[in-house]
């Protein structure tokens, strides 16, 4: 990368303490070479994927297909990039040969989540960033107590990547209500009980007072699919000791 990425982080950082996440994206997006979006195309997602819209509707967004998704979701991500005018999302999906390897019959998530998330998720995403000096991300902090303290801006202390995390203080309230402004199309599941939706065994619906996640890996310690440790332990802006 031609540019020093710690002072840029947190360049971006104390830039945007609090500015909206329009302004934050725009700016780094003229900051940063090479930028992708990850998208799951879920329940929340249309929020960040008009943003990016707005300000660059080719901008490369990058949507995992693990093969066990929902077909809602499936249809969901091509009518919302339609609808939004997006000509750039890339389908990812896992290596075929890794599949038939280590998941010929489609049941690993049953007895290995974590490799089944690996596989289907982790690696194929790994792949596709190489090359990208930054992604950005759907993630905020209320989702989960692992999101607790998100930073806007992270580095990646293996590949010294920036992961931009323009939503990271948004709240439930404030999604919807820009749901509702901006009248974009809701993922079909949302409204059947699904307020956090991933691949179809591994989600199931949520009863009113659950937390929105807790229906992810249902009965299991699990709470992430791992994607967002792709590059191991995350540095926050302004810190050299990536712990
Ligand atoms: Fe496999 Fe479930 Fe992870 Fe999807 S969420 S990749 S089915 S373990």
């Amino acid at each position: 990368m031609p540019y020093d990425v710690t002072r840029l982080s947190t360049a971006l950082l104390n830039d945007h303490a609090d500015t909206t996440p329009q302004d934050f994206l725009a700016d780094a997006l003229d900051r940063i070479a090479h930028v992708a979006m990850v998208s799951s195309f879920g329940a929340d997602s249309a929020v960040l994927l008009h943003m990016i819209a707005q300000i660059d509707r080719a901008l490369p967004v990058l949507f995992i297909d693990t093969l066990a998704l929902f077909p809602e979701t499936v249809r969901y991500q091509k009518d919302l990039a339609a609808h939004l005018g997006l000509s750039n999302v890339v389908t990812l999906s896992p290596d075929r040969e890794e599949l038939f390897l280590t998941d010929p019959d489609g049941l690993l998530h049953r007895s290995d989540t974590e490799s089944c998330c690996q596989l289907r998720k982790a690696r194929p995403l790994a792949r596709a960033l190489q090359g990208y000096d930054g992604w950005i991300t759907g993630r905020k902090r209320h989702q989960a107590a692992t999101r607790a303290d998100l930073a806007r801006v992270e580095v990646e202390p293996e590949t010294g990547r920036i992961r931009l995390n323009p939503l990271a203080d948004w709240g439930s309230e404030r999604i919807r209500a820009y749901l509702d402004e901006a009248e974009l199309p809701r993922h079909p599941l949302v409204a059947r009980g699904y307020p956090s939706i991933g691949c179809q065994p591994c989600t199931t619906r949520v009863i009113s007072g659950e937390d929105e996640r807790s229906g992810r890996w249902r009965g299991t310690e699990k709470t992430e699919c791992g994607i967002h440790f792709i590059g191991k332990g995350i540095a926050r802006a302004g810190q050299e000791d990536a712990a």
